[in-house]
């Protein structure tokens, strides 16, 4: 390929504000991001894993085998310790099928209702899965810990991050905005890791 020749990074999510978050923590890398939302008819996925990382190797492999691309797949979401790590795998649909944010957060805050700061410690996680027409390239995991607060605070971010509190600056990651969010969270710290692999895997493949 020639010298300003773009590989393409396909990101397999319809989530919006998550690809908006991953293309800002991807930027610098010489790839042209798209996302399902790019292709007419991608396939469906069906993340029927049990785990945050078997998602996104589901969604890596079944998007680069659709594509013949060089595909990212993210799963991740929140474990809450009082409530036995739910609602983890199930973040996105913890209120059921036609789930809302604002919905999955009500929820939460229902079912901690009594539970002191000190017992609503939680963590988010991250797990991304880099893979190819040959199959899978890479997997790395990054993880944020907090304390879900008593009622939702700020508008930045997405999901549970109006009861997400960031101990150190006793604030929610929505009050605290995408910078500060950018340089801790767990999908930083995920794809911290893939960076460096994706800038090896262009110098191979251009
Ligand atoms: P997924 O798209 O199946 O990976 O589900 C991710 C879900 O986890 C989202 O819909 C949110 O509920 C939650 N989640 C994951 N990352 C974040 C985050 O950075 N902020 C807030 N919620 C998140």
């Amino acid at each position: 390929m020639g010298r300003n020749v773009r590989l393409e990074l396909v990101v397999a999510t319809k989530n919006k504000k998550k690809l908006g978050e991953i293309k800002d923590l991807l930027k610098g890398l010489k790839v042209k991001v798209t996302s399902l939302a790019d292709y007419a008819h991608p396939p469906r996925i069906i993340e029927n894993g049990e785990t945050f990382k078997e998602n996104a190797r589901i969604k890596a492999l079944k998007i680069s085998a659709y594509t013949g691309k060089l595909t990212l797949g993210e799963d991740s979401g929140l474990e809450v310790a009082a409530l036995n790590n739910a609602p983890g795998v199930r973040s996105s649909r913890f209120s059921g099928k036609n789930k809302s944010d604002k919905q999955n957060n009500l929820k939460l805050l229902r079912l901690l209702e009594g539970f002191p700061l000190k017992e609503r410690k939680a963590r988010y996680r991250c797990s991304v899965a880099l893979a190819d027409k040959k199959g899978l390239v890479f997997e790395a995991e990054g993880g944020c810990s907090g304390l879900i607060g008593f009622k939702e605070k700020g508008y930045s971010g997405f999901g549970y991050d109006p009861l997400f509190i960031i101990p150190k600056y006793k604030k929610t990651f929505a009050q605290l905005g995408l910078k500060v969010k950018h340089k801790m969270s767990h999908r930083y710290r995920a794809l911290k890791k893939l960076r460096k692999v994706i800038s090896a895997y262009l110098k191979n493949n251009l």
